[in-house]
């Protein structure tokens, strides 16, 4: 069975073929134009998707090897994301699947973040069910409890910001560009986690928050600045580890508590933070420390990619789980 997956629900435009569960091509073209900008222009995103999504699909298409006429369906990315974007990918895919007379599959993104973890890859274990799934990225940090492929709880999550917002706005305030994720935990690598102290914030259950967090390094900032203009300059290292481990202690936490409420032990992480070496290296740590057994996507499954959102589709295929054409881009869409 080949599938076609499309992502746009964001900035970057991605198209996929999967042959069953194996990835055949996974082509993402990333907008730089949001760089100068220090964050997403929903309007910008959208016009990039329309120029880029004709010639991402055909290399995708073209790199496996297949030619269209194979296809079996087109899976794309229906929501949650900007509205602008998510219509790009939507349209397309209708109007592909329509010309080729296949049946048209409609993904959550969000599901697909934690899906990609089926994806058949050499080295690469799939977790068992039930399994926690940590989805960490730009616009979402929840915990859900995965009895099935499509059989999702959430258990907790964000009450304002996502940890990926709180990467980004935090690089903002030092100075980096965007994303800021990327940098600040290279940067972290460098510089001693402890130097300074950020504290975390007091939410209830498995409930996350990460605003009070961007506001506490923004006076962190302001306070020290004015004793030394370069403090920040001269600290940036120290500042950046320091964030990383008052983070990664964050979701650890979390993630503890829920191991100790439902009692699963696999524990599956997805989105674009999963990509932090810090929170990898603590999941690791727990491998030894608390029994778990931890699941980690590899790097090019972890950010926004059309591999998998090609695999949610191969899935729902197998279900004969198929979209009406009068399906429509979903920017608020629930697990
Ligand atoms: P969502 O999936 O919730 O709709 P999104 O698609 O915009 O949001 P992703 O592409 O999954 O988000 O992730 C992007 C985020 O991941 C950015 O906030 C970026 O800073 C962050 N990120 C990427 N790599 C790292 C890293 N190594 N460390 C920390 N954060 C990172
Ligand atoms: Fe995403």
């Amino acid at each position: 069975i080949y599938i076609l997956g499309i992502e746009s629900s964001c900035d970057d435009t991605s198209a996929a073929v999967l042959c069953n569960d194996t990835i055949l091509s996974n082509v993402v073209a990333s907008q730089k134009i949001h760089e100068d900008y220090g964050g997403v222009v929903p309007e910008l995103a959208s016009r990039a998707h329309q120029s880029n999504i004709v010639p991402v699909v055909n290399q995708a298409i073209k790199k496996a090897g297949i030619t269209k006429s194979q296809l079996h369906a087109v899976a794309f990315t229906r929501g949650p994301g900007l509205m602008g974007s998510l219509l790009v990918g939507t349209s397309f895919a209708k109007s592909l699947a329509y010309g080729l007379d296949i049946p048209l599959i409609d993904v959550n993104h969000m599901q697909g973040h934690i899906l990609a973890h089926f994806i058949s890859e050499d080295d690469y274990l799939k977790p068992p069910f039930p399994f926690l799934a940590m989805t960490i990225s730009g616009g979402h940090t929840q915990i859900v409890k995965v009895n099935r492929y499509f059989d999702m709880e959430v258990i907790g999550e964000t009450i304002d910001d996502a940890v990926g917002e709180a990467y980004d706005k935090s690089g903002k305030i030092l100075g980096l560009g965007y994303p800021a994720g990327p940098q600040i935990d290279k940067l972290a690598q460098k510089g001693n986690p402890k130097a300074f102290k950020f504290t975390k914030p007091k939410v209830d259950g498995l409930n996350f928050s990460f605003s009070g967090l961007k506001t506490a390094i923004l006076y962190f900032v302001q306070r020290e600045t004015k004793g030394n203009p370069d403090f920040v300059k001269d600290n940036l290292a120290d500042i950046c580890a320091s964030i990383q481990y008052t983070i990664v202690g964050i979701l650890m936490n979390k993630l503890k508590l829920a191991v100790k409420q439902t009692g699963i032990i696999h524990i599956a992480i997805g989105g674009g933070v999963s990509a932090n070496s810090g929170i990898r290296a603590a999941l690791k740590n727990a491998e030894q420390k608390f029994g778990w057994t931890t699941y980690i996507p590899k790097f090019e499954y972890t950010t926004d990619n059309a591999a998998m959102i090609a695999i949610v589709g191969y899935l729902k295929y197998l279900e004969k789980d198929f979209s009406d054409f009068n399906v429509m881009a979903t920017a608020r869409l629930k697990i």
